[in-house]
């Protein structure tokens, strides 16, 4: 039996934080598409060690899938959703319709920066714009939070930051670190579209960004290299199709002429059916003198 509350709509969500504001609770807020699993617990997990209480929501935002993507077919587990947060601490689920969130959904595209046009933003058109139109609107229902996103999702998480700071919104974005299976794969919602040869395979992604951040910290400094030696790891799994990798500053997403310090290093790939994102830190190593 599961306890947690949900509210369906706006009104009933805010009467709920409202009544903490009142007692001064800080609120810490988990946005999801649902289907959720240990990625997501892990949110939830910083976010009620660090707040009072803690919001989940769950909306599979069509607004962020391109017409040839897979919001119809999505996976949805709602009762296993609530369980994971009802034995995770959670003390609102914010589920709304489609219906119940049109209001709230600027009507105009939001001015963002260049970062929506390259990688994740070059190969889904509309996605990004998607991504900040519901996450702007669900950071004015919930208003003054602390929201805890996932690294999982680097690119996403440096837009929310700076959509949160181009639009004042009244909301602290807090990374989270990638929460990955036995072999490596980072745990998404759409693993499930792998099969057991893919499922098996796309353990080669993390196996790529390691061996690039493995020669980052041995005093690789080529961005080329980095890039063809992440691409030959990928490339060893015939099931493996490449969409881009990179090299980024971590900070402004820009590819930085050579490997000084820190940087990001990104993959995207399809098996099959499933799309995969994945990203690491890399590292220069640091030798004292
Ligand atoms: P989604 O439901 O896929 O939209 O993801 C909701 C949030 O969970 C986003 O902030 C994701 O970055 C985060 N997330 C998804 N998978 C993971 C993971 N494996 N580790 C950490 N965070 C994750």
């Amino acid at each position: 039996m599961t306890s947690v509350q949900v509210a369906e709509t706006v009104k009933e969500l805010q009467l709920y934080l409202e009544k903490a504001r009142i007692s001064n609770l800080t609120i810490g807020f988990v946005p999801t598409m649902g289907f959720l699993h240990e990625g997501h617990a892990s949110l939830i997990n910083t976010s009620t060690k660090q707040r009072d209480v803690t919001v989940v929501s769950i909306y599979v935002n069509p607004l962020q899938f391109d017409p040839d993507e897979d919001f119809d077919k999505y996976p949805k587990d709602i009762s296993s959703d609530l369980d994971l947060c009802n034995e995770h601490g959670v003390d609102i689920v914010f589920m709304p319709s489609e219906e119940e969130m049109k209001p709230f959904l600027s009507e105009e595209s939001l001015k963002l920066r260049g970062i929506v046009k390259i990688f994740e933003g070059e190969s889904r058109p509309v996605h990004f714009q998607g991504v900040a139109t519901v996450v702007k609107a669900l950071f004015e229902i919930v208003g003054s939070s602390y929201a805890f996103f996932g690294e999982k999702d680097f690119q996403q998480l440096v837009l929310v930051k700076q959509l949160v700071d181009d639009y004042l919104l009244p909301v602290q974005v807090i990374g989270c670190p990638i929460i990955r299976e036995n072999d490596g794969l980072a745990k998404s919602s759409r693993n499930v579209y792998l099969d057991s040869a893919e499922r098996e395979q796309s353990a080669v992604i993390y196996q790529s960004l390691k061996a690039g951040a493995e020669a980052i910290s041995k005093g690789e400094t080529s961005i080329k290299n980095i890039e063809q030696l992440i691409k030959k790891t990928v490339e060893t799994s015939p099931l493996a199709n490449i969409d881009y990798v990179a090299v980024v500053d971590p900070l402004t997403f820009e590819i930085p002429n050579s490997i000084k310090n820190e940087v990001r290093l990104l993959v995207a790939c399809n098996f099959g059916q499933a799309r995969l994102i994945d990203n690491i830190l890399a590292q220069r190593e640091v030798v004292s003198s």
